[in-house]
């Protein structure tokens, strides 16, 4: 695997926060619990941060993967605005280098190339949503924390133009840069990975109790919180493991905080394994539910009901959820059952906005097809188009069924825009999708393993993958 020691996006850098300033030139980040102290010159272990004659500076600043619409379920976020879009934002970097991390091409700084970097102001990121008819922003990915100076600006620019805030992350993160971010974010959606230290240290080269707290702290402010836990195979996909997240959430938070158990596939320093076989995560949630907690979700799995939203009282079906699709039939605008007014403790924000749609295209319109098949596990596509024209031009996508098609769904693109979308299956019949842009547009089809997974390389670049466990590229 080649590293990228000297990509062009290490060579701009700016002022970073949470510094101190130690005597003889070295300064400490407080941003993460590892605070690093760093010599002139020397990074910190997340590769983004370094030491700059004398001051903390961050090298990531607007620097992104490419900005995506996808769905608020996508982020293991169930009880806010069922199916609402967002537009994720991923950087590089990460303060943490989990064995098994599927976006570890981004993640870690040092396999991070330019091609995959893009670059954007906070007015450009909330342009793209505004224009998209998008509401919230997602901090995502490789993991928001390390680029804790351009998401604070950015969502508060956000929040001044009226969008909300997710932000989404394995929150190994210190108390002080979590109150910065507490004002800012509508909804955390925290990934804890065990309760369990020796995995901590063992797996994620992190420790527990700063994420434990991290966690306390967001639910003693009251912010919106869910929490998810990827169960590794043969790891932490036991019954004692899931008892003992189910302990922790019911002690220290309360019973109507969502936990989500999520599947996981092999990837990076961990594919001499198989995904985490389905019916442990049904037991996971069994045991969850019996010890206590209202709603307990699974995640990364298709085809079973296990994602679904019911009324604790009457049983009637609140969300009807496919993997990154949801259908809030059941709930009224104040997140209550319609049948009995049981409190779903589901927060509702008004009528999610819709993308636009048509039966036919024009004619007129030359255009090229692309068509793609869910196949195995692969049930999402990252769409990325740029418009390299200076006229605005539309490409259209639709859902293929085993028995008919679905309306086309309309994407404007601005004079030299360049968009990214996702499309995942919604339902059992749904085969594939179809995309038709006209001629001049450059588009590119990315397979996506799994929510929250940033694909790299198009299938352009390597052709539909014959195994759907394990992404390309493959770490050597
Ligand atoms: S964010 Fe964490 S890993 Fe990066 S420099 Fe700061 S303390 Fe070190």
């Amino acid at each position: 695997m080649i590293k990228n020691d000297d990509a062009k996006w290490r060579h701009t850098h700016q002022q970073a926060r949470l510094e101190e300033i130690l005597p003889n030139g070295v300064v400490r980040c407080h941003l993460s619990p590892r605070n690093c102290t760093l010599r002139e010159g020397q990074h910190g272990f997340c590769g983004v941060r370094m030491n700059r004659n004398g001051r903390l500076v961050t090298l990531n600043y607007g620097k992104s993967v490419h900005a995506t619409e996808e769905t608020i379920e996508t982020e293991a976020v169930n009880h806010f605005s069922p199916g609402e879009r967002i537009l994720s934002m991923g950087n590089i970097g990460c303060m943490l280098n989990c064995a098994y991390c599927h976006n570890w091409k981004t993640s870690q700084a040092k396999y991070v190339e330019d091609k995959d970097v893009y670059h954007y102001t906070p007015e450009q990121v909330v342009d793209i949503a505004l224009r998209h008819g998008i509401r919230m922003l997602s901090w995502t990915y490789n993991d928001p924390v390390v680029w804790h100076e351009f998401v604070r600006e950015t969502a508060m620019l956000a929040r001044q133009k009226g969008l909300m805030n997710l932000y989404k992350s394995a929150f190994y993160i210190t108390p002080e840069a979590v109150e910065e971010l507490l004002p800012l974010m509508d909804i955390f959606s925290i990934s804890l990975k065990a309760i369990d230290e020796e995995y901590y240290r063992k797996y994620t080269t992190g420790r527990l109790q700063p994420v434990l707290d991290g966690i306390k702290q967001v639910y003693r402010a009251g912010v919106h919180l869910e929490v998810s836990n990827l169960m590794i195979t043969d790891i932490s996909d036991d019954e004692g493991s899931a008892r003992k997240m189910a302990d922790w959430v019911l002690k220290e938070l309360d019973a109507t905080v969502p936990l989500h158990f999520v599947r996981f596939h092999p990837d990076y320093r961990m594919r001499d394994t198989v995904r985490t076989p389905i019916p442990r995560l049904i037991r996971a949630r069994e045991v969850a539910l019996e010890m206590g907690v209202e709603q307990v979700y699974l995640g990364n799995v298709y085809d079973t009901p296990f994602s679904n939203t019911y009324c604790k009282d009457c049983g009637t079906l609140l969300i009807d959820r496919f993997g990154l699709n949801a259908k809030a039939e059941g709930l009224d605008e104040k997140g209550c059952c319609r049948k009995c007014g049981r409190n779903a403790h589901v927060k509702m924000r008004g009528p999610v906005g819709a993308p636009s749609f048509v039966e036919t295209i024009p004619a007129s319109e030359v255009l090229e097809r692309k068509t793609f098949q869910w196949h195995g596990d692969v049930r999402s596509l990252h769409v990325q188009a740029r418009n390299a024209s200076a006229q605005p031009v539309k490409l259209y996508v639709r859902r293929t069924l085993s028995n008919g098609t679905a309306p086309w769904r309309v994407v404007q693109l601005s004079p030299q825009e360049s968009f990214r979308f996702i499309i995942a299956q919604s339902m059992p019949n749904e085969t594939g999708c179809e995309v038709l842009l006209p001629k001049d547009l450059q588009t590119n089809l990315h397979e996506v393993f799994d929510r929250a997974h940033f694909p790299t390389v198009s299938i352009e670049q390597t052709g539909i993958q014959s195994t759907d466990v394990t992404p390309l590229p493959a770490y050597r």
